[in-house]
């Protein structure tokens, strides 16, 4: 079997297959260096279905004292549920929403059994409120190491099953009869190969990275949009896809997009971690170039904004927005606000300002 890609998509894919008993080859655009794809760019945050501490236990150490003396949140099935509703607005795929909420804690399982090693979300989803610290928005866990931590856990496990991977060799299309793939053809160093196998998965990301298609699918102007992730999503998989005759389906204007610092090098760096982050909004007044407000920045909790408001952020004159903080937040900002990669004016007065 062929996988392409190497995120956590085409590696989950990769070791089922290959614990299933298939002869797995995955293709990677990137070099080995660069390999993992957004996967390894994420926070590693997991939102997955869970009915209490008890559940969390299953994944991951949690002292009895810490059992005791902690107020855990819950992601239920019907909570994850209402939340994708209320994101989605209700437009969300019936059949994928299901398998998506009600076998996520299995995933979580199986991802734990390969060896992929969770810790409590103390980052960026608890506070200690009254003394007794609390969770909240349903994503107590994250993976160690964070979406590096994910690539790298995955990447032990494909190598232990042995699992054979070609790096720099960037899938172009499907080998197709007509009736049945049949295999890819694929480009290393402007060489063209050709595998052949029985099946293809195709798990080599969306379109981000492509400012053409983002300017064809988003929308003029999308195309300099900063990409948080890695540089090689072309959305090449797609177009392979369709290219055979596959049905496009789906939200093709739909977009993931979050505030991010404005000086942001043009595609995600590893190096620079959470650095670009802008996450603190609902604690600031946002204001566009000429000084008006856009949003509501405190309309729920940023797990509920962040991915819409970006967009919003993106829309305004010069594409960009201040984050207006009172030194009485100033305590309450993530470290990255702090950082030197952090663009900011500071004054007394808000005439000054
Ligand atoms: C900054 C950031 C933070 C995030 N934080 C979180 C989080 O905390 N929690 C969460 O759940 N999600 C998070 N996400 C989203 C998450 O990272 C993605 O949804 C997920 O990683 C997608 O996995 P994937 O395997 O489908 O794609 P990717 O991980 O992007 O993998 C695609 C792979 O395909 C390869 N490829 C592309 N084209 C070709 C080709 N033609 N031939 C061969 N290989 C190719 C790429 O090199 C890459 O290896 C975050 C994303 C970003 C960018």
């Amino acid at each position: 079997m062929i996988v392409v890609g190497k995120g956590n998509a085409a590696l989950c894919a990769a070791i089922e297959a290959r614990n299933a008993g298939a002869k797995v080859l995955m293709l990677e655009a990137a070099s080995e260096d660069e390999s993992g794809g957004n996967s390894r760019f994420a926070g590693g945050m997991m939102r997955f279905a869970y009915n209490g501490v008890e559940d969390l236990r299953t994944l991951l150490e949690i002292t009895d004292e810490e059992a005791r003396n902690t107020d855990w949140d819950t992601n239920t099935v019907d909570e994850f549920y209402d939340d994708l509703y209320k994101v989605t607005s209700y437009r969300t795929d019936p059949k994928l929403s299901e398998l998506l909420i009600t076998r996520s804690f299995e995933a979580m399982q199986w991802l734990r059994k390969q060896g992929v090693r969770f810790v409590l979300n103390y980052r960026a989803a608890s506070a200690v409120v009254d003394g007794r610290r609390r969770f909240f928005g349903g994503m107590a866990v994250e993976v160690s190491g964070g979406g590096p931590g994910l690539v790298q856990f995955l990447d032990q496990a494909a190598v232990k099953t042995g699992i054979d991977v070609h790096y720099e060799t960037r899938a172009v299309s499907l080998i197709y009869d007509g009736e049945k793939v049949t295999g890819i053809n694929a480009k290393r160093h402007g060489k063209v190969l050709q595998y052949h196998a029985p099946a293809v998965i195709l798990a080599c990301g969306g379109f981000e990275a492509n400012p053409e298609w983002r300017t064809r699918y988003l929308g003029p102007g999308w195309e300099l949009a900063k990409v948080r992730g890695t540089r090689f999503n072309m959305g090449e998989g797609l177009k392979m896809a369709l290219d055979i005759g596959a049905c496009p389906y789906g939200n093709w204007s739909g977009r993931h997009t979050t505030s991010w610092e404005r000086h942001a090098p043009e595609f995600g760096d590893l190096s620079l971690d959470h650095a670009c982050h802008r996450h603190c909004y609902p604690l600031s007044l946002m204001i566009n170039a000429e000084g008006k407000r856009f949003v509501d920045e405190g309309a729920d909790f940023y797990g509920y904004t962040y991915a819409k408001y970006g967009e919003q952020v993106f829309k305004q004159p010069e594409q960009f927005a201040w984050q207006v903080f009172d030194a009485k937040t100033h305590d309450m900002l993530r470290p990255e606000y702090l950082g030197k990669v952090a663009t900011r004016v500071s004054a007394n007065t808000l005439e000054e300002l």
